[in-house]
């Protein structure tokens, strides 16, 4: 039998629509869990699915949404997970990962953040999301609170409400480069707050939070849950690891990032021992393992003299992208109040050719046949802006930009 399809309709431009079946009628809302039926759509894919629909009607595209690298993995890398297939590496492995390579990541915080934990406290998952899916799963009861950054990545939020908690949205500045405020924080702590959740460098705003502000987020109380997977795309100062100021913490980190390894879909979680068990039981129940190759590669990824010069040299080109794109950003006539220096993306103010970013965002893919990611994917806070990724070929960040000021100048 032919399996039943589903389309999503026309982008208005204006509002999200809920899916239709191939009848075109409207699924009714109550015909999905109340949970799922509550959950905001990642937008960013949204205009990259129609950026991609676009080009198929033969469109010339250039893609500055998508937080994703342009480079291919590695080849060490991939040839360690050709070998681990080889070898028949093809099974579950131990559902917190394989000891290989969760000792391989407490040697490499050990080396790189001077601070240490053992193997015992790691859990290798499919992915960074799905690690913090399984921590908001493991920690939240109803009504607990997670401070959260707004703007800040638009699926914490999701994860938060989706595990029964309630994010605790506070709003960050460009004026300090997005930056929480510690004391300015203290007073919205309550006794439901649970948690405070930090990402440095950050998505969507490319900013890195200062050592005074860590350490100070650190003293606060609630236990922080700091997302790392920018960690090593840093071209100005240094991204610091919560481990080397607090033990109460959950650090969330991957591949997909640094090592340009979204597809493969592996990340890890550290977390204090007492987590442990709870988070395994999760995992046993709903993931089972991450891959057992993928594992065995990511060995390599962390370990090879080859990969860390690779990176070095993709980490010149990012930031190569990132000075230039910035500059035209400018040119443009857009506001970058505070220079983004981490991840591969700028968060720009163009609150003076708009108050609708989302709409503005398919406006420009629809007439300049550029996508960028509306600022309001990442909160109220994020409206008026726009993020721009420079995860993408100086060649083509050059033809976006040229094609952004034309259309800019028209309005
Ligand atoms: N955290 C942040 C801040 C991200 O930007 C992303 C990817 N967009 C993730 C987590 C998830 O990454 P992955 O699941 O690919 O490891």
């Amino acid at each position: 039998m032919m399996p039943k399809t589903y389309k999503l309709p026309a982008f208005s431009g204006k509002k999200l629509q809920p899916p239709v079946c191939k009848k075109g009628k409207i699924l009714r809302t109550e015909n999905f869990s109340q949970k799922a039926a509550g959950l905001k759509p990642f937008v960013t894919m949204d205009i990259l699915e129609r950026a991609q629909e676009l080009e198929r009607k033969g469109r010339s595209i250039i893609h500055l949404a998508v937080g994703e690298p342009d480079f291919a993995t590695p080849t060490p890398i991939k040839k360690a997970a050709a070998e681990a297939l080889q070898k028949d590496l093809t099974h579950y492995t131990h559902s917190l990962g394989t000891y290989g390579l969760r000792q391989t990541i407490a040697d490499y915080y050990l080396k790189r953040y001077r601070v240490r934990i053992v193997p015992e406290q790691i859990l290798v998952t499919s992915g960074t999301s799905p690690a913090l899916m399984l921590a908001c799963a493991a920690l939240l009861n109803p009504g607990d609170r997670v401070i959260v950054s707004n703007p800040g990545y638009a699926c914490y939020g999701n994860f938060i409400t989706y595990c029964d908690g309630a994010p605790q949205y506070i709003k960050v500045y460009e004026d300090n480069g997005f930056q929480f405020e510690p004391q300015a924080l203290k007073p919205q702590l309550t006794p439901q707050t649970r948690a405070i959740l930090i990402n440095s460098p950050a998505n969507p705003t490319g900013n890195l939070l200062e050592v005074e502000q860590m350490r100070e987020l650190a003293e606060l109380g609630p236990m922080i849950l700091s997302d790392e997977i920018y960690h090593g795309l840093v071209y100005k100062g240094e991204a610091h690891s919560i481990l080397e100021f607090t033990d109460n913490a959950f650090v969330f980190n991957g591949f997909s990032k640094l090592y340009a390894m979204t597809g493969w879909r592996l990340g890890y979680l550290i977390a204090p021992l007492r987590y442990m068990r709870t988070l395994q039981t999760l995992q046993q129940n709903f993931m089972i393992s991450a891959s057992h190759f993928g594992q065995e590669a990511a060995i390599t990824a962390l370990t090879s003299q080859e990969v860390a010069a690779e990176l070095e040299n993709m980490k010149l080109i990012y930031n190569e992208r990132r000075r230039f794109m910035l500059r035209r950003v400018r040119e443009i006539g857009l506001q970058v109040a505070t220079e983004p220096t981490g991840a591969f993306y700028i968060f720009a103010n163009a609150k003076e050719f708009t108050a609708d970013s989302y709409a503005f965002s398919f406006e420009i893919l629809e007439k300049a046949g550029v996508g960028v990611t509306p600022g309001i994917d990442f909160g109220s806070n994020g409206e008026g802006y726009l993020r721009f990724s420079y995860a993408n070929s100086l060649e083509n960040i050059a033809e976006g930009m040229k094609r952004l000021e034309i259309f800019f100048k028209s309005r």
